[in-house]
């Protein structure tokens, strides 16, 4: 439990010098200062004195947040937004603000979509009854979540038919073994992008990679303890940790495809830094974590040599490029693949409004971002646009589809495995 002196510690490195303010999305859309990083700090510092009450008013200005970090990347003083924005957020949920049957519904919501066997049930469901919805989410599901019954809340849709996942346990590398590697297969991931998730111990195997897959353990925690649930967050946490000690040794890796999954995982060794049984653990677990394309390049990516011709832009999800300050590995990766003109998008670091189960709980918010985000990448030209994180894939897919442009929305490994695929039909 996040007491309020730790809370109080990690604000007073703000001087409050405002530099975060241009980079923050919220800011820029509403110009409220409680909706800026700068102003959310001063609510949490003034709570955690126990200066400020914590009341509806706060509570809406951290529910606005969409968790990004772009305040971290401008900051100058080194403030660890994400950690103050989780502890706040915990704290709130821990003094009751939030009106029970909103909170009971959250608490629902993330179960369903952090369980892959009930996500994919509900999803099923939901095909069944796509005629009566529209691909809507039923009035008063959007109601209890977002306050909205009339919210443009659409379900997610997976790619396929919706079903749990299951990787292999081993999957031999394709000739000389180079690295044998663990695999996270999440719990969205698994149900919403299982070919995604398929492709990505393709490309491994392809670039001379065991990979390890430690049976059922497949969520992280991070929409948990980005939505202050801290304790559920730290259950997942400690379950993901278990899964993959037996293999942890012979490891040279714990490669993600999941940037907000492989975020909070590199997080897992301050997360649980005073907890005697987990630290060292997890200390050791957090080192090891790579997104997948940090890895191939880390490892030397094998190059497809079939060209394919077309052009692509990438978009920076905030977990990997605000959270892991990953941002010039993918774009190596796409430089590098023939035939392929990889252009620019203007801010392609700012959020797509995704960001979690944001675009569910603040639908408007998330749906001017949507639109600012499709308006730049229709400017690229682009006939593919590429991200690495699930939240992102499915948001932005749902923008571009509904501005009605013939784009395709990739994972960065789903463009590598259809090249190496086009190789070896050349070849066959
Ligand atoms: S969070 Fe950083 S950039 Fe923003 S006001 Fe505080 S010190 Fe300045
Ligand atoms: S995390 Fe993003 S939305 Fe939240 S304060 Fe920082 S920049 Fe603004």
């Amino acid at each position: 439990m996040v007491t309020s002196q730790q809370l109080e510690e990690k604000t007073r490195r703000c001087i409050r010098c405002g530099f975060c303010l241009d980079a923050c999305p919220t800011f820029r859309l509403t110009g409220q200062e409680t909706l800026s990083p700068r102003g959310r700090i001063y609510l949490a510092r003034g709570w955690s004195r126990g200066e400020l009450p914590a009341d509806s008013s706060m509570l809406h200005a951290l529910d606005t947040c969409l968790g990004c970090r772009a305040c971290e990347t401008a900051c100058p003083s080194g403030v660890e937004y994400g950690s103050i924005l989780e502890m706040a957020r915990s704290g709130l949920e821990a003094a009751n603000v939030r009106p029970s049957l909103q909170s009971n519904a959250r608490k629902y919501f993330l179960q369903l979509l952090t369980t892959p066997s009930a996500l994919a049930a509900s999803l099923q469901a939901a095909g069944l009854l796509k005629g009566l919805t529209a691909g809507k989410m039923p009035g008063f599901a959007a109601k209890l979540l977002s306050g909205d019954p009339n919210s443009n809340l659409k379900l997610p849709t997976a790619q396929g038919k919706p079903t749990v996942h299951t990787l292999p346990t081993v999957s031999k590398a394709h000739g000389e073994n180079r690295y044998r590697v663990g695999i996270l297969q999440g719990c969205v991931m698994r149900v919403l992008f299982g070919e995604t998730n398929a492709a990505t111990v393709r490309v491994l195997q392809a670039n001379g990679c065991e990979v390890i897959c430690p049976g059922d353990a497949c969520c992280c925690g991070a929409l948990h303890s980005h939505a202050g649930m801290s304790e559920d967050a730290e259950l997942r946490m400690k379950n993901l940790i278990d899964a993959f000690q037996p293999f942890m040794k012979d490891i040279d890796a714990i490669v993600v495809n999941s940037a907000g999954c492989g975020s909070s995982m590199k997080e897992y060794g301050s997360h649980q830094s005073t907890d005697n049984e987990y630290a060292e653990k997890a200390r050791i677990l957090s080192s090891k974590v790579k997104d997948i394309t940090e890895w191939l390049i880390q490892i030397g990516l094998v190059i497809p040599s079939t060209p394919r011709y077309e052009t692509v832009s990438y978009h920076d999800a905030c977990h990997l490029a605000h959270g892991q300050k990953i941002r010039e590995q993918p774009r190596e990766i796409l430089k590098s693949l023939p035939g392929i003109n990889v252009v620019e998008m203007s801010e392609s670091d700012t959020c797509c409004g995704s960001a979690g189960i944001y675009n569910v709980v603040q639908p408007e918010l998330a749906s001017q971002l949507l639109e600012r985000k499709v308006s730049h990448i229709r400017d690229t030209g682009a006939t593919t646009i590429v991200t690495g994180n699930p939240g992102c894939l499915a948001w932005i897919k749902q923008g571009v589809e509904e501005a009605g442009l013939k784009i395709s929305i990739l994972h960065p490994v789903d463009l590598l495995d259809a090249m190496y695929a086009q190789d070896k039909t050349q070849s066959s």
